[in-house]
């Protein structure tokens, strides 16, 4: 039987075979980004960083979907997302100077008797010793940083219209600092994140040992004060969350 396509047919399957090309393509790249992704998370080792975070911004809905599918949970996708950002920003991070740098660490980590006021900059801590705050934002100022204990996102972003750091910390969970980084990349900033152990209002938990590995890069070693350094003298910190503060 001889079949008759008219140009209109053939024009139809030529469209229907070129979207399916590029589903097919879609799906082959997003299954490439998760296979390295996957072997990134599993290796602790960050492969092709600069293609990853490219790739995975442009296939990251169906990224997630089969992130999901193979049973990988949302907090360790979100996770490794910030592990890249962080991961790619770190040079640009440790070249610009602390003067230039901020950063914001979220309210929820003080005590639930805080006696700080808040002000149009942030939480007034009055490195009370009912919290770790106290005593290294204490740390953080010595060594240069602007610090900000911050009720929220709102506050964030004056702060950075006010004071236009070239480069920011910020703590929190998983979600805000996910959405910090990509604040920070849209308007231009060195953004690095730090994720709390614990969610929550009030009393959440930071190991400040990851604080200060982010803090303390870049920063030249007689600018590090001597509560910054371990018992051997190495630029991290001590034992977290126990950490007396005075
Ligand atoms: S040390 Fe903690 S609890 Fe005390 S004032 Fe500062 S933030 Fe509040």
């Amino acid at each position: 039987m001889v079949v008759n396509f008219t140009l209109w047919e053939q024009f139809v399957f030529l469209v229907g075979e070129v979207t399916l090309i590029i589903i097919l393509g879609i799906l082959l790249f997003s299954v490439l980004m998760v296979a390295i992704s996957v072997y990134s998370i599993k290796t602790g080792k960050l492969m092709f960083p600069r293609f990853l975070k490219a790739g995975i911004t442009m296939v990251e809905g169906t990224v997630k979907a089969i992130f999901r599918l193979i049973g990988l949970e949302d907090a360790e996708m979100l996770s490794f997302f910030i592990q890249l950002r962080n991961s790619m920003n770190k040079r640009s991070f440790a070249e610009i100077p602390v003067e230039e740098r901020m950063i914001f660490l979220p309210q929820c980590l003080r005590s639930a008797r805080c006696p700080a006021h808040l002000s149009p900059e942030g939480l007034n801590c009055r490195s009370c010793g009912q919290c770790s705050i106290g005593y290294w934002r204490g740390v953080l100022e010595k060594i240069g940083y602007r610090v900000f204990i911050a009720p929220g996102s709102t506050l964030i972003k004056r702060m950075v219209k006010k004071y236009r750091p070239r480069a920011i910390i910020g703590v929190g969970c998983l979600s805000e600092v996910k959405e910090g980084l990509e604040l920070t990349d849209k308007i231009g900033i060195v953004g690095m994140g730090v994720v709390t152990l614990k969610d929550g209002c009030v009393e959440t938990l930071v190991n400040w040992d990851d604080v200060m590995d982010v803090a303390l890069l870049g920063i030249p070693s007689e600018q590090i004060p001597k509560e910054a350094l371990r018992d051997d003298d190495t630029p991290h910190i001590h034992e977290f969350s126990s950490k007396p503060d005075n």
